[in-house]
C-alpha cells in the first residue's frame, strides 16, 4: 500500500501530524503497533499538562478528553516543605485522549493500519511483524524513544540520549492527596535524577510515578509508594517508559525521513504536538513539491531549534543544577519561596530568562537575606 506520508506510531505527536498532513489534502496512513483494544499495553502514560503550555504554543485543549482541571502544582521537598504555582492544569486518562485523537484523525480520512508492529525500515518504505509493507513518499517516525525502529534509522535524533529518564508510572484508585494540585516531589530521597509525581484525576482516582536517572526506578517506586502514597491506595496498572526531557533534540531529519515526538527527544504532549505541527507543514509542502530530500526538510529541524530548543536547554540546566544540590539545600529552597507569585512572575514576559531573572528579583526583594540562595545556582 502506498501513501503521500506514512507516520509510524499513534503517539501524541503521531497523532496530531496524521491530522495536519491529511488535512493539507494528502492521503496518510499511521502505524501503530498496539491495537486499542483496552488496556494500556504497558505504554508509558502521560495524562497531565498546563494550559499555560498549550495557549503558549497555539494550541488547543478539548474538554472533551479532560477528565479532571487543576488549580496548579505544588512543588514539595525532601522534608515536605512545600510551594503551590497556581497555573491552571488539567489531567486526563489516555484511553479517552487516545480515542479522541483516533475519531479525529478517522474524521479526517486517515488510514489507520492499528495492531501492526513496525520491524524493518528503509528510504520511503516499513515493513511489520505479520509481513505487510508500506510506502510513503515521505515517512514520519513518531514511535517514542524506546523502539528498536530507531537505530535503523541511524540518525542521532538527540544531543544527550544517554541521559534518558527512566519512568515508573501507576494508575491509581484511593488516592487522599488534595485533588486541586498536581505533587511534583523533588530530590534525592525519592527521586534521583528528577521527580516523583502524583496527579490527581478526580475522586480518588490519579496516577503516581516516577522519573529517575541512573538509577533503578522500580526501587525508588517502591519507597515512594511505601513512605509517601500509603498501602490503602490500589495500583490498577503499571506501565514503565523513558522521558526524554534533558537530552536535547538534534538531527530531525533525513532524505525522505522526518522524526518527531519522543523519538526526537521533544519531550512533552504539548511541546510533541507543536513540534508535529511543524514537522506536518513542511512535510506537507515537500511531498506536494515532490521534493523530500534532507535539504528540503531541514526547515522542520531550523525552525524547531530557533523556536522551542531553548526550552529543553533551560529544563537540562535546571536539572543539572538540583542534581547538584543535596536534599537539605532543596529543603532550605522551598522553604524560601513561599510567599512568591510564580504563575504571576512567569506570565509577566514571553520571555524564560527574563522570567527567571523575575522570580530572582521578587525572592530577594520580598527578603533581602535569601540572596544567599545563589550559592546553589554556582
Ligand atoms: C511514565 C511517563 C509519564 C509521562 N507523563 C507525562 C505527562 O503527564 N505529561 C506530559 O506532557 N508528558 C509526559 N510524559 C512524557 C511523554 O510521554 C512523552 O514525552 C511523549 O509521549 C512523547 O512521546 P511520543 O508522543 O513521541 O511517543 P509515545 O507516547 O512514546 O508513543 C509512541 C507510539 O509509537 C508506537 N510504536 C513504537 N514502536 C513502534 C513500532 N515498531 N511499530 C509501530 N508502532 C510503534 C507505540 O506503541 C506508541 O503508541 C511521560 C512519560 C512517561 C514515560
Amino acid at each position: 500500500m502506498t501513501y503521500d506520508v506514512l507516520i509510524v506510531g499513534a503517539s501524541p505527536s503521531g497523532l496530531k501530524a496524521s491530522i495536519e498532513v491529511s488535512r493539507e489534502g494528502l492521503n496518510v496512513g499511521l502505524v501503530e503497533k498496539r491495537s486499542f483494544d483496552g488496556g494500556g499495553e504497558g505504554r508509558p502514560s502521560p495524562d497531565t499538562s498546563f494550559y499555560g503550555f498549550f495557549d503558549h504554543l497555539g494550541l488547543d485543549v478539548d474538554e472533551e478528553y479532560v477528565a479532571h482541571k487543576l488549580e496548579g502544582m505544588k512543588l514539595i521537598s525532601p522534608a515536605g516543605n512545600e510551594i503551590k504555582v497556581n497555573t491552571r492544569g488539567f489531567s486526563f486518562f489516555r484511553e479517552d485522549f487516545d480515542r479522541y485523537y483516533l475519531n479525529k484523525a478517522e474524521e479526517h480520512d486517515v488510514d489507520l493500519l492499528l495492531g501492526k508492529n513496525v520491524v524493518s525500515v528503509s528510504r520511503n518504505e516499513v515493513r511489520t511483524e505479520d509481513g505487510s509493507r508500506y510506502e510513503g513518499d515521505l515517512v514520519i517516525f513518531a514511535c517514542g524513544s524506546r523502539s528498536d525502529i530507531l537505530e535503523e534509522l541511524n540518525i542521532s535524533t538527540m544531543k544527550y540520549p544517554s541521559d534518558l529518564a527512566e519512568a515508573v508510572q501507576a494508575e491509581v484508585s484511593g488516592l487522599s492527596f488534595d485533588s486541586n494540585y498536581f505533587h511534583y516531589f523533588l530530590g534525592k530521597k525519592y527521586a534521583p535524577g528528577w521527580k516523583a509525581t502524583i496527579s490527581p484525576k478526580g475522586e480518588d482516582f490519579g496516577s503516581v510515578g516516577v522519573f529517575v536517572r541512573n538509577v533503578d526506578p522500580d526501587k525508588y517506586f517502591d519507597k515512594f509508594f511505601e513512605e509517601v502514597i500509603g498501602e490503602e491506595v490500589k495500583v490498577k496498572e503499571v506501565s514503565t517508559g523513558e522521558d526524554q526531557i534533558i537530552t536535547i533534540p538534534n538531527k530531525l531529519v533525513d532524505d525522505g525521513i522526518m522524526v518527531v515526538g519522543g523519538a526526537a527527544g521533544q519531550a512533552g504532549i504539548p511541546f510533541s504536538m507543536k513540534a508535529a505541527e511543524i514537522c506536518s507543514k513542511v512535510g506537507s509542502r515537500a511531498v506536494k513539491e515532490s521534493k523530500t530530500s534532507r535539504s528540503d526538510l531541514i526547515e522542520y529541524e531550523r525552525r524547531w531549534k530557533k523556536g522551542y530548543n531553548k526550552y529543553y536547554k533551560f529544563a537540562r540546566f535546571f536539572l543539572r543544577k538540583m542534581e547538584d544540590i543535596e536534599d537539605d539545600g532543596l529543603d532550605d529552597i522551598i522553604s524560601s519561596l513561599g510567599g512568591i507569585n510564580f504563575a504571576g512572575e512567569i506570565r509577566k514576559h514571553n520571555n524564560l530568562y527574563l522570567n527567571a531573572l523575575g522570580v530572582m528579583l521578587e525572592l530577594i526583594t520580598k527578603k533581602p537575606t535569601n540572596v544567599r540562595l545563589i550559592k546553589y545556582l554556582i
